[in-house]
């Protein structure tokens, strides 16, 4: 296993942060996710600023079937 050091270290791109739909605050983690179908997952998401709750479905390609 090669680990990653010095400068490659730096070209690994920052962690997606969701941002809440009411005030805008930041949310590192959803609250609860859920797998739909072999395309699909569901994420829900709650603010801890201001309490909003609300759900994003993340859509990729089927994995080819082996
Ligand atoms: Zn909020």
């Amino acid at each position: 296993m090669k680990l990653r050091t010095g400068d490659s270290a730096r070209q690994i791109p920052p962690r997606l942060v969701n941002f809440c739909a009411q005030c805008g605050g930041p949310i590192y983690f959803a609250t609860w996710s859920e797998y739909i179908d072999d395309h699909r997952l569901r994420h829900l998401w709650n603010c801890d600023d201001c309490g909003y709750a609300f759900e994003t479905t993340v859509c990729y390609p089927a994995l080819p079937k082996t």
